[in-house]
């Protein structure tokens, strides 16, 4: 949809990236570390700062004291750590649960280990998770579970509740848990991120995946993280150590300086993004699209069946070329996509940015 969005020279509100800078003190440290010899290899885990920077980070965030030396590595991007992940604990003839919509690099990681992936559908309105069905879907040949939350493309997020039934649900079992947590900075309406790694007896089974680019607006820079304890780690490592090595060494060095000088800007995050998803809602009030707010991510799906009867992505396409703004049809992250007219758009724009797709969307 980018794509076709700069082909028709359309306002892209499809894939999921800031039209706004990293903060500007942060590009000041990349570029205080370019400049200043730091243009070598990292240790494989990630350079010992940024390690540091991210243990003091959850345990700020969710009362959790991981071991910078053993429980954290430095990725490409969440991409490079989900599939790491995938690759080091799924073997062939294992079944991972993963819930539609899902996003799209789990399933092509599942099988290129030989895997299956067991598709389980989130229950709308809400999207969430059907923990009945989970359990009844679980076999001996389930390995791991993948939760995200904040949701993408939904905006979800997990409750409380539903990391109980998570608990209850795997106790007895082997199941190892993949959390993709890439928008845990960004839960609204006062509510908190239901991290894996609150809870200490999930966090013995877990590797939880988080991405800088999403939470300092710098998702070109593909640096995100893994946290796992260190018999889990290992087996992550012995993978990524021949997928990546290890990533950028002056943009680590500079993650490190910004999350330990400016802890505010994770803090503050839910704010900013949830002044954007209102801004963009009470923009569309006019419209005829219909939006219940999301709860996490920046990502805010609208019903579009009172404007047309067309499927999402007949729909996306032509109003990225008739009408000049693009977004994303929800029916590609399923495997067997429900009746539903629903599109996801993307609110981590500048207000310019989304005043002038919100009067195109108002005229539709
Ligand atoms: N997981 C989810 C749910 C995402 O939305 C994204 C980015 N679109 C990623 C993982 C990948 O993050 P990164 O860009 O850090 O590889």
């Amino acid at each position: 949809m980018s794509q076709l969005a700069l082909e028709h020279g359309a306002i892209n509100l499809s894939q999921g990236f800031p039209d706004f800078s990293p903060p500007a003190m942060l590009l000041d440290r990349v570029n205080h570390y370019l400049r200043s010899g730091h243009n070598q290899y990292a240790p494989m885990s990630g350079t010992p700062a940024l390690r540091e920077a991210v243990a003091r980070k959850i345990s700020l965030s969710y009362g959790k004291d991981v071991n910078a030396e053993t429980d954290i590595t430095i990725t490409s991007g969440a991409t490079t750590a989900l599939f790491c992940a995938i690759e080091a604990f799924v073997h062939p003839g294992d079944e991972v649960i993963v819930f539609d919509p899902a996003y799209d690099s789990y399933e092509p990681a599942i099988v290129l280990a030989g895997g299956k992936a067991v598709h389980l559908p989130l229950t709308t309105p809400g999207f969430s998770i059907d923990w009945n069905l989970v359990e009844k879907m679980i076999t001996p040949q389930t390995s791991m579970i993948i939760i995200n939350s904040p949701h993408n493309p939904t905006g979800a997020v997990l409750s409380a509740a539903d990391i109980q039934s998570l608990r209850e649900i795997v106790r007895d079992t082997r199941i190892i848990l993949l959390s993709d947590e890439v928008y845990e900075h960004m839960v609204f309406n006062g509510a908190r991120h239901e991290s894996l790694l609150r809870d200490d007896g999930l966090a013995a089974r877990s590797l939880v995946v988080s991405s800088f680019g999403k939470t300092f607006h710098a998702t070109g820079w593909k640096v995100g993280y893994c946290v796992a304890p260190p018999q889990l780690m290992k087996g992550f490592q012995e993978i990524y150590q021949f997928v990546q090595f290890c990533v950028v060494t002056p943009i680590q060095l500079a993650l490190a300086d910004f999350l330990v000088d400016h802890p505010e800007h994770y803090m503050e995050l839910p704010d900013f993004y949830s002044r954007k998803r209102d801004k963009f809602a009470k923009l569309l009030e006019e419209s005829r699209f219909r939006i219940t707010p999301s709860s996490g991510t920046y990502f805010q799906l609208a019903d579009y069946s009172e404007i047309s009867d067309a499927s999402d992505t007949e729909f996306t396409r032509w109003m990225t070329v008739e009408k000049g703004v693009a977004a994303i049809p929800i029916s590609v992250f399923y495997e067997s996509p429900p009746q539903q007219q629903l599109i996801r758009f993307c609110f981590a724009k500048n207000d310019d940015t989304l005043e002038k797709a919100a009067k195109i969307l108002c005229k539709i």
